[in-house]
């Protein structure tokens, strides 16, 4: 498979990244690349962007030089609630939103048990489309659970490029980790997005090892978010669907709350 998207990449605008939106545009066309997720840090990771620069994302254009541009945000996830570090209304104008847990956030849960209940309340986030790096072994998580709510929130689970480089400091078991997911995902038909988490210019459109790695158990190309134009296409368009779907279930359940 040759993918026309990497959907995870920083600029410099992230607070610990060291390229700019064009020259991640040029390495994207280089690359032979169609789509580029822009997905900044939220500001609650170390040195993280203000959330004034998240409200913003929409100043970058949509396309240039034939790239489609997808502005966009990796969120934290910060409580065992799920809460992510974006208020509705600015993670409402973003096309592409990633969530994961990173060091040095508010994020407080130790355990496998609660790992796993907040990565599975945040996917109830009318906006999250995607989870990224859920392999990272600092936050263990019960995969069978997590690949199944995936499954029913219409969220993406991530292979992310980094985590299989084996020189990456925090993510010594990231090989094992994908694998245990992907063999999961692959039985019950779960749907993946691929990413370089590029955060100079020179990593963007590399994302060969996560590739090696679904052609290596075989995971279907039909569960794969980057595969073609027309996916990303119809992705965006049913993203708006799921998330007016998930608003009226928000909605109904705050107004039982209250009755
Ligand atoms: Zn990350
Ligand atoms: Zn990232």
């Amino acid at each position: 498979m040759k993918p026309v998207a990497d959907l995870h990449t920083h600029t410099v605008a992230c607070g610990h990244g060291f390229s700019t939106v064009r020259e991640n545009v040029l390495a994207a066309k280089k690359a032979g690349l169609l789509v580029l997720g822009i997905t900044e840090h939220g500001p609650t990771i170390p040195g993280g962007p203000h959330h004034y620069l998240l409200g913003a994302m929409l100043q970058i254009p949509s396309q240039v030089d034939n790239i489609r541009i997808l502005r966009g945000a990796e969120l934290n996830i910060v409580d065992i609630q799920g809460q992510l570090d974006l208020d509705e209304r600015r993670m409402s104008r973003l096309e592409i939103v990633l969530a994961a847990f990173h060091p040095g956030t508010p994020y407080r849960g130790k355990s496998q048990e609660e790992n796993t209940m907040a990565i599975c309340n945040a996917m109830e986030n009318p906006y999250l489309d995607i989870l990224a790096h859920p392999d990272n072994p600092e936050y263990p998580v019960d995969f069978k659970k997590v690949v199944k709510k995936a499954i029913s929130e219409d969220v993406y689970l991530e292979v992310n490029n980094n985590s299989l480089n084996t020189n990456h400091p925090g993510r010594k078991n990231g090989r094992k980790n994908c694998l245990e997911f992907l063999k999961i995902g692959k039985k019950e038909g779960l749907k993946i997005a691929l990413g370089s988490d590029a955060h100079i210019s020179f990593s963007v459109g590399k994302m060969q090892k996560a590739i090696s790695l679904l052609e290596e158990i075989n995971y279907p190309e039909e569960l794969v978010l980057n595969r073609s134009l027309e996916t990303i296409e119809s992705f965006l368009e049913k993203r708006l669907q799921r998330i007016k779907k998930k608003l009226q279930r928000k909605n109904r359940s705050q107004t039982q709350n209250n009755t």
